[in-house]
């Protein structure tokens, strides 16, 4: 929990030197309680003190790398809920594949999963884990457990209730940054050895959440904190309500033994059931959500919500402000702006697209609002947008000189041909869907 400006001054060595650069003691504290300061600045600070403002700037849910180059990150998470302030670390999708699926299935989901890329407003959306699950013999589960590294180079999660086939399946993946599922009581002291030997994190389970806790507890106390929550839960409805009292109890409690990630298996063959249970826990709080199917419309739909849910709302996704070729255009093909708002830039340039003309896009930068949004905000005027022509050198670019706004601001053409001497505005349509027929009707030479 975060502590008060007060809280830390009692920690601090109170003798004012103003070696931190400020005056007294108390203001230093108030600075590191504000987060503007670190606790490094005083050369004089304790362990004590260093040890309690250490814990109390961890963040209330443990963050985790997994992964060979510890690149899926997981946890590290402050609030409760996404308007508050971003949320940090995207629920990773996994996809499982049992020991007893026949083999060439097996590999096709492999290659599947290894291979699938969702491209979306910029960003490359990736499955990050395989789930291997044992269902069969000890050997065939660490064999695809092998085989499932060799061919995604992804971190896995290993499922089984064996902990000796969870631990030859562990060593035999060292150094892969998977997740162990699930330790129990009777299971975790082995399993946090074979995790800690082979770099590996470690799911915990129990019959209900002050299990969980008793067993976090205990091996937090150990040394061991790349923990992972499996919550047990009957039905839907109770797993979501577990990790909502759960999170809660983390971030307002201060509830360290439940402060990390989740893990959840979902189950079943009804694609709208498993995409329904994705959807909950990518809202409500998933770590690593395990599939169980490779399923591209699935994944479409679960990874566009992660996208939304994990986007900072305080910051739209924007493209980099710059006059943008759309296809081969030449000097003479026509020139149109629109603003920095990612979705607005994809779906016009891929509306100009689909027209089958190459263009020139004017992006100027509107600090990624979309078209009415800027304009209201004075970022998309007939001035501004001028003014961006003019230092991206759009003149001696293009021997056009006729440049196409939206259809939404029609207002801004007399202002914008005041600012671009030589120049004629089109108004284009109000809708993108309706550019590829407006560029048919009045651009086609
Ligand atoms: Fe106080 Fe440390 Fe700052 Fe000196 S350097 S004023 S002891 S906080």
């Amino acid at each position: 929990m975060a502590l008060t400006g007060l809280q830390i001054q009692k920690l601090l060595p109170k003798t004012n030197c103003k070696e931190c650069g400020c005056n007294t003691c108390m203001a230093f504290a108030m600075k590191l309680a504000a987060k503007k300061a670190e606790l490094s600045e005083c050369p004089y600070a304790s362990d004590e003190a260093k040890r309690v403002l250490g814990a109390a700037a961890e963040p209330p849910v443990k963050a985790l790398a997994l992964g060979p180059d510890k690149s899926v990150k997981l946890g590290g998470e402050t609030v409760l809920y996404r308007h508050e302030k971003t949320f940090v670390s995207p629920t990773a999708l996994a996809v499982n594949v049992n020991d007893t699926d026949d083999p060439a299935s097996r590999r096709a989901v492999l290659e599947g999963v290894r291979d699938y890329v969702l491209e979306r407003v910029g960003e490359k959306l990736t499955i990050q884990m395989v789930c291997v699950t044992h269902k069969g013999d000890r050997a065939a589960f660490v064999d695809l457990a092998k085989n499932a590294y060799e061919i995604t180079h992804k971190p896995l999660v290993l499922r089984s209730a064996d902990s000796k086939a969870l631990v030859a399946a562990a060593e035999a993946v060292k150094g892969s940054g998977s997740l162990l599922a699930s330790a129990t009581r009777d299971t975790a002291a082995r399993l946090v050895e074979t995790a800690r030997a082979n770099g590996h994190a470690l799911a915990v389970t129990g019959a209900d959440l002050n299990e969980l806790v008793e067993l976090t507890t205990t091996l937090r106390a150990g040394g061991f904190g790349d923990l992972v929550l499996d919550f047990p839960a009957a039905s839907r409805a109770e797993r979501f309500q577990t990790s909502s009292i759960a999170r809660r109890a983390a971030l307002k409690a201060g509830t360290k033994p439940l402060g990390y990630p989740a893990l959840r298996f979902i189950g079943g063959t009804d694609l709208l059931d498993i995409a329904a249970e994705g959807v909950d826990d990518i809202c409500k709080y998933g770590g690593v959500t395990v599939l169980p199917v490779f399923d591209k419309a699935l994944l479409t739909a679960l990874m566009t919500m992660r996208q939304n849910i994990f986007t900072d709302p305080q910051k739209p996704i924007q493209v980099e402000p710059k006059v943008y070729a759309i296809g081969e255009p030449t000097r003479t093909s026509p020139v149109f702006v629109t603003t920095n708002f990612s979705l607005t830039y994809f779906i016009v340039s891929g509306e100009i697209e689909n027209a089958g003309t190459s263009a020139w896009l004017v992006i100027p930068e509107c600090e990624g609002q979309s078209v009415l949004t800027a304009w209201a905000a004075g970022k998309f005027s007939g001035a501004s947008i001028a003014k961006f022509c003019q230092a991206a050198g759009l003149d001696a670019m293009v021997d056009t000189r006729q440049i196409v706004i939206p259809g939404y601001v029609s207002q801004i053409s007399g202002e914008l041909e005041e600012n671009l001497p030589g120049w004629k505005v089109l108004v284009g349509p109000q809708e993108a869907a309706d550019l590829e027929s407006f560029i048919k009707a009045r651009l086609a030479s």
